[in-house]
């Protein structure tokens, strides 16, 4: 079996702080919106797609607005398409074919449309485009690391690291063979005691001294471990398109 380059991946970001999985997952989605609004920009299909979801969700669109800031005129441009889209959607005439628009019902109310129908309507048509690669780029990496644990090309730099947050240990887990498990499990026990011990170090020191300065190791504990049990941030309740 061929090795998967997300391996490499993988190994070279289990080098830097934080999960790995949550880490390439920003940096895939981050990628894929420099590709939309660059090269994507040019097919009208990508102004579709953006226009069906009605734009990006929540997270992606914030992502987009902070890493972005020198496409300020495609972003403009793509999103006065998903207005215009969104525009003749308000006014999209009923299946009984009323020549009153959507709006003009609604505000005239009588037998009218209701609201809820007209909600629906400005629902998505399709998931953030953004979203989909976070989804299958969560899957490619959380897939390696349970199909390869026992490459120590991976394992190596797994057991030196910070580990996997939970919600992508556990998607790991999932996805590992009996004795993929059994490896996992090791490897991110031993990473989550020593995280123990550095936060009751951490909270030793706070009682004595007051303050972070006479810290070392354990001075970040406290980070490491919220990002360690929920993830980065933002990376998690994002995934939905902006559905429930
Ligand atoms: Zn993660
Ligand atoms: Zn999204």
């Amino acid at each position: 079996m061929s090795t998967p380059l997300s391996l490499f991946d993988l190994a070279e970001a289990f080098r830097k702080p934080g999960c790995p999985v949550c880490r390439l997952m920003r940096r895939d989605v981050e990628k894929y919106i420099h590709s939309l609004l660059f090269e994507g920009y040019k097919f009208p299909e990508s102004h579709e797609r953006f226009q069906a979801s009605r734009g990006l969700c929540n997270a992606h669109a914030w992502q987009m607005a902070e890493s972005f800031k020198g496409a300020l005129l495609n972003i403009g441009t793509y999103y006065a398409g998903a207005l215009r889209q969104l525009l003749r959607d308000l006014d999209a005439p009923d299946l009984g074919g009323a020549a009153r628009s959507g709006l003009a019902r609604l505000l005239g109310g009588g037998a009218g449309e209701g609201g809820s129908a007209l909600a629906d309507r400005l629902e998505p048509r399709g998931p953030c485009v953004a979203c989909t690669i976070h989804r299958t780029s969560e899957q490619l990496y959380t897939r390696t690391i349970g199909e390869q644990i026992a490459d120590p090309r991976l394992a190596e730099p797994y057991r030196a690291s910070e580990g996997v947050c939970l919600p992508h240990f556990r998607m790991a887990l999932r996805q590992a063979s009996p004795a993929g498990q059994r490896e996992l499990v090791a490897i991110q026990r031993g990473i989550w005691e020593a995280l123990l011990a550095d936060l009751d170090l951490f909270r030793e020191m706070h009682d004595h001294h007051h303050t972070g300065e006479f810290m070392g190791e354990e001075g970040d504990s406290w980070l490491r471990v919220l990002r360690g049990m929920a993830g980065e941030e933002g990376m998690f309740g994002v995934a939905d398109g902006g559905k429930k």
